[in-house]
């Protein structure tokens, strides 16, 4: 898990980005290490880093009030609820992972989050088409829950549950968009390549005994 040369773009400013889907980025800021867990969100400095890693904070303006926002004891406190709500989700994507359904509160919760933080949508130009994208009025930290949130829905909406996994290697979790369907791995450097070699290094193992 740690990163190695060659890993760009799945590394944006410490942070893991390859599970195609950003609330399950945001589920992977605390991967489990050689040793042990690791909080990659452990204080609201780091919180700020991965919301302009991740493109939540997506103009300027947001980034300015997340600046001023270093030392609030209000966006300690919406970091303490958001590390919360990582695990509850967590809950969610084990039991998408496994074939059942997310918990009826878990949905609750999400649908709360939409109503008192909702979300506007826009059409954008991007090349050649347009684009749907979400903007959202951030005057407090609190108002962050809106692209949570709508992450979130996304997932639990919008997302085929087949096709939402665990890493075969590791703790990170992703969506699968391979044409076939058949992605294994957080990551063909991080752990793809891991598992082939150790799975040469047994068939050769093999052959010589
Ligand atoms: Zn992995």
């Amino acid at each position: 898990m740690r990163p190695l040369p060659g890993e760009r773009g799945e590394w944006i400013d410490g942070f893991l980005f390859v599970a195609n889907r950003p609330i399950l980025d945001f589920l992977n800021t605390r991967p489990i290490l050689a040793d042990g867990p690791k909080e990659l969100l452990p204080d609201v400095a780091a919180l700020e880093r991965w919301l302009i890693a991740s493109g939540m904070a997506n103009s300027a303006g947001i980034r300015g009030l997340l600046r001023s926002w270093r030392n609030s004891a209000e966006a300690a406190a919406f970091l303490r609820e958001l590390i919360a709500f990582r695990e509850r989700l967590r809950d969610a994507v084990l039991r998408i992972e496994s074939g059942s359904a997310p918990a009826e509160s878990f949905i609750r919760e999400v649908n709360a989050k939409l109503l008192q933080y909702p979300s506007q949508t826009s059409l954008r130009r991007q090349g050649g088409r347009l684009v749907r994208e979400k903007m959202f009025n951030a005057r407090r930290p609190a108002d962050f829950w809106a692209p949570i949130a709508e992450a979130a829905a996304d997932l639990l909406a919008d997302t085929d549950p087949s096709r939402i996994r665990k890493c075969e290697s590791c703790v990170v979790h992703f969506f699968d968009t391979s044409k076939k369907g058949s992605r294994r791995w957080c990551s063909m450097n991080i752990c793809g390549n891991k598992i082939k070699v150790a799975a040469y290094q047994r068939r050769k193992r093999d052959q010589q005994s």
